[in-house]
């Protein structure tokens, strides 16, 4: 899986369980500001993520770049909208599973502070 179809795998999942809790919590026809902001704020994280391929999904992420009150904000996301999904969007709930099972690679990260 090539790098940029593993981010976009992962962006797609992120857009997808924003709209999931949004919808079941605020219950807007779309996204509400609140929503709209953490979506904004998750993507850029994901955009300069340090990990890019091979990386587990945030929420499991031991780095995490995520300030403490979006980290918090994305957490409740996940937790809600993680199981509903395997009933919507099963191939998306099921990568994100498999994703959230790999190791971050540290190792890149000590290989280039030696650099
Ligand atoms: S939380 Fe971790 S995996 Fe997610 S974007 Fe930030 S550094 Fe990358
Ligand atoms: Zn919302």
């Amino acid at each position: 899986m090539s790098n940029s179809k593993r981010l976009e795998r992962e962006r797609n999942t992120l857009i997808t369980m924003i709209g999931m809790y949004c919808k079941g919590n605020h219950h807007g026809e779309k996204l509400c500001p609140e929503c709209a902001e953490l979506q904004e704020y998750a993507l850029k994280r994901l955009e300069n993520c340090p990990f890019a391929e091979g990386k587990t999904t945030c929420a499991k992420c031991p780095v995490h770049c995520y300030k403490p009150q979006m980290r918090e904000r994305i957490r409740k996301v996940m937790r809600y909208a993680g199981p509903r999904m395997i009933y919507t969007h099963p191939i998306q709930a099921i990568y994100h599973i498999l994703d959230g099972r790999r190791k971050a690679p540290l190792k890149r990260q000590q290989d280039s502070r030696n650099t």
